[in-house]
């Protein structure tokens, strides 16, 4: 039996024959040909008016941030389940993350601790949808028009993830995406920015570019100190490639995630990342949730999808348990949960038989107990 890995690319003749080109021919006039493109597709795809392509997402928040003028003594409110990629902007802006629990229904952060959390520093709340799963965007956009502050989505994860109609990272302030690896479209290591506020745009392109404005006539000359996230020509032309099949890239997802929900339904005490009411789940990583009452811990978890050779990853620590922030247990669900969850294995490539070995461990998991 072969390893099942937890993620990996699905990269056809299609992506490989743009890449190509944009070795070949994408340079000198033709150097951004391919950015261009991505941006415009990506853009068209979520509907909204403006993208810009980084090297990552992790960049495209520290721009978005940037912008908004968050610094010194400003607040910045986020789920403790996050990756790190999430608040490292925050803490490399000078501000203060402050870290609330999570909505133990999508595991996303809570509207009510959020807003409890809310002082007269606070200047944005980032709303991730973590693993696919939605926030509760009606309720923070509520909050933030309530109080005057920026709700800004990290949609790293939430490609193909819908509310109401409208798309993940398409509904507050800005929004931004990872193409790393690991995510459901990649250019192996990549990201954007998305908006639909058009001075925001311009700002975060002219921050993006070293702080030279695109206006500006005169060579070699920036009009403010900025950062250097920008993509590369032939990362955007895999990307091109790649959101040129979003449909069949995320129905395979959410196909991965049915199939899972199917094979598991017989067992008690499973849960799997929630289909919204109201919306789509763009199911980027299927997760599982054992109820506390089965006893099955993540170690166990672990054990077991290793001796089955099955890479299996660990549900987000909570990031104030990371050794450099202050812990906080009360924030209890985003403690609790990691304690008793696993990630699955979700590749597009994957077949039937690898989701039914995928199955067979967590069956085992349940019969045996911990
Ligand atoms: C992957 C990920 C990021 C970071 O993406 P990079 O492109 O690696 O910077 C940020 N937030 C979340 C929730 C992620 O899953």
């Amino acid at each position: 039996m072969t390893r099942i890995a937890y993620t990996k690319p699905s990269i056809t003749e299609h992506e490989v024959a743009y890449a190509t080109d944009a070795a070949r021919n994408g340079w000198g006039v033709k150097c951004y040909d391919y950015i261009n493109r991505f941006e415009a597709a990506f853009a068209a795809h979520l509907g909204v008016p403006h993208a810009i392509a980084t090297s990552s997402c992790t960049g495209a928040m520290h721009m978005g941030l940037a912008a908004l003028g968050i610094g010194v003594g400003d607040e910045v409110i986020l789920a403790d389940t996050n990756w790190i990629a999430t608040v490292s902007p925050i803490v490399h802006l000078g501000a203060t993350p402050v870290f609330v629990d999570i909505d133990p229904a999508t595991w996303c952060i809570s509207p009510d601790a959020a807003a409890a959390a809310i002082t007269p520093r606070t200047k944005a709340i980032i709303a991730t949808h973590i693993y696919g799963n939605l926030c509760d965007m009606t309720a923070l956009l509520a909050l933030g028009d309530a109080h005057g502050l920026a709700i800004v989505e990290d949609a790293a994860e939430a490609i193909g993830s819908v509310c109401k109609g409208r798309p993940a990272g398409g509904m507050g302030r800005f929004g931004t995406f990872s193409f790393h690896g690991t995510k459901t479209i990649t250019t192996g290591e990549g990201g954007m920015f998305v908006t639909s506020d058009a001075a925001l745009f311009e700002q975060v392109l002219t921050l993006s570019n070293h702080g030279r404005a695109r206006g500006q006539t005169k060579q070699f000359w920036p009009d403010m100190v900025g950062y250097k996230y920008k993509m590369s020509n032939v990362q955007a032309a895999i990307g091109l490639g790649q959101i040129e099949r979003i449909a069949e890239l995320s129905a395979r997802k959410r196909e991965i995630l049915a199939a899972y929900r199917r094979h598991l339904a017989p067992f008690q005490g499973l849960s799997l990342n929630p289909e919204p009411e109201d919306g789509v789940n763009g199911a980027w990583m299927p997760t599982l949730v054992f109820d506390a009452a089965l006893g099955i811990t993540r170690e166990a978890c672990l054990a077991a999808f290793g001796a089955a050779d099955i890479d299996a990853r660990v549900f987000f620590h909570p990031l104030s348990s990371l050794d450099f922030f202050t812990p906080q247990p009360a924030n209890r669900r985003a403690w609790d949960i990691p304690t008793r969850a696993i990630n699955l294995p979700s590749y597009h490539d994957m077949t039937d038989a690898d989701i039914a070995r995928v199955c067979d461990v967590v069956a085992g998991l349940v019969r045996g107990g911990a």
